[in-house]
């Protein structure tokens, strides 16, 4: 049977929608390879949310479709966010490309590829007319529920929900992946009981708003949220270890969905809380439907919850008409809530986004400086707490191979920090109790904590 490589560009929902479509073309007898030279199949998967991530895919795609030219036979093809928002205007770029396949259409991958797969057979001198396909689904969020699990891994994604209703003036987002659409409870706990008879032992809930899981489809029932119910039912399953879950909105979090850091043992204390600013007129520009004061209290409210949480957050720094006060107000709050880590953006006009259009863009240098500054004071931040933590002893749960670092496993704390220690196999998959000896302010080094 041919053989596939697709390369995931993007968010975690983009790492779990691949690895649906990996399993479908699986079952279907396709070989998955690891390097895409040799594969008669390359699929991107694609992320929209920043014009560079577009930019990268299709400069892959240009070098796909040279080779291609040598390999007449081979399938090339688009999928996610940027098919979606491009659909078939992609082909007047790139004609060489032969599939193109939205967010909403994941499933119909394996069918696409077959049908292209069957006419080259048919008619090995015609090249087959390009599939384009990026139409909603109703339903199509229940199609994400499939693993290609590796042998002794012990974490996995699982998405719960699809698509986005807030409409932030800078994202792309909604329409890339369409309106909210959660999946059912049941349905869900019964994927997590099945990755737990397979051994993992950690489930990430996936979603981009995942905390307002099912709040047009599903009852609060005693002032739990569709959510709540949700993360009760799934940290209940018998031998899961942690439950984490990603990203969720600060207006999502009521105190029912807070109480749960106190009262569910499994649940990690780590909370992702995007913030993108801390000046209150750049949140109403953004539309974030939050303020400053009422994010820090929400901070304060898990921080009792939760004494040791920890916080990563989302920053975007040069927002059209942000001025110097506005970035101080940023770089105030960033201090003041000493954040583990924030991913900090520059701010990216997107397609047909409000924000792309208002007055007061900035130029790029000054978004550089800005970001630049804001990185140097997570890295005082993180040689602060550098210094509190080291010799400190923790617990991992122990992943495998480094991903930059072969020679080395990897595995995260419960604040969800990325440690590395010596490769040993007989700790693969173990939840391992450690003593921090290093870091580089992100990354923590360890050595197990011999009983
Ligand atoms: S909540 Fe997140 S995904 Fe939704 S529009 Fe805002 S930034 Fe985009």
């Amino acid at each position: 049977m041919p053989s596939v490589f697709i390369k995931t560009y993007g968010c975690q929902m983009n790492v779990r929608d691949s690895e649906q479509v990996a399993r479908d073309l699986a079952s279907r007898g396709y070989d998955l390879v690891e390097h895409e030279e040799k594969a008669d199949v390359v699929l991107l998967n694609t992320c929209s949310v920043r014009d560079m991530a577009e930019q990268k895919a299709i400069g892959k795609m240009q070098t796909l479709g040279g080779r291609k030219k040598r390999r007449q036979h081979q399938v090339i093809g688009f999928l996610g966010c940027m098919a979606q928002s491009r659909g078939a205007s992609i082909l007047d770029e790139l004609p060489d490309v032969d599939l193109v396949v939205g967010t909403q259409k994941f499933h119909e991958v394996g069918r696409h590829v077959d049908e292209l797969f069957r006419q080259h057979r048919e008619n090995p001198a015609a090249v087959p007319a390009p599939r384009v396909d990026v139409a909603e689904e109703t339903g199509s969020q229940n199609t994400i529920r499939d693993h290609l699990l590796a042998p002794r891994q012990v974490t996995a994604f699982v998405s719960i929900m699809q698509g986005c209703n807030m409409h932030c003036t800078f994202c792309i987002v909604p329409s890339t992946r369409g309106a909210e659409r959660s999946r059912p409870l049941a349905e869900i706990v019964a994927e997590v009981e099945s990755l737990v008879a397979q051994g993992v032992k950690e489930v990430t809930l996936l979603g981009q708003i995942v905390n307002l899981y099912g709040r047009h489809e599903f009852p609060s029932v005693d002032g739990r949220s569709p959510f709540t119910q949700l993360l009760q039912a799934v940290c209940a399953v018998p031998g899961l270890q942690r439950v984490r879950f990603t990203s969720p909105h600060p207006i999502g979090f009521k105190d029912d969905l807070i109480a749960c850091f106190r009262e569910l043992p499994n649940l990690c204390e780590h909370v992702h809380l995007p913030l993108q600013s801390g000046s209150d007129l750049m949140l109403k520009s953004m539309h974030r439907a939050y303020t400053r004061a009422g994010y820090l209290r929400l901070i304060d409210k898990l921080r009792v919850a939760q004494p040791g949480i920890a916080f990563t957050t989302d920053i975007i720094v040069g927002f059209p008409g942000e001025t110097e006060e506005n970035f101080r107000q940023t770089c105030d709050l960033v201090r003041e809530i000493a954040y583990d880590n924030a991913f900090v953006f520059r701010y990216s006009p997107r397609r047909d986004t409000p924000a792309a259009t208002m007055e007061g863009q900035l130029p790029e240098d000054v978004k550089m400086e800005r970001n630049q500054e804001l990185l140097r004071i997570l890295d005082e931040i993180a040689a602060q707490r550098t210094k509190k933590l080291l010799g400190r002893e923790d617990e991992i749960l122990v992943e495998g191979e480094s991903r930059t670092n072969p020679s080395r496993f990897q595995g995260r704390t419960r604040t969800n920090r990325l440690v590395l220690i010596e490769a040993n196999d007989r700790w693969r998959g173990e939840l391992l109790p450690v003593r921090l000896t290093e870091s580089t302010g992100f990354t923590w080094y360890a050595e197990p904590k011999l009983v």
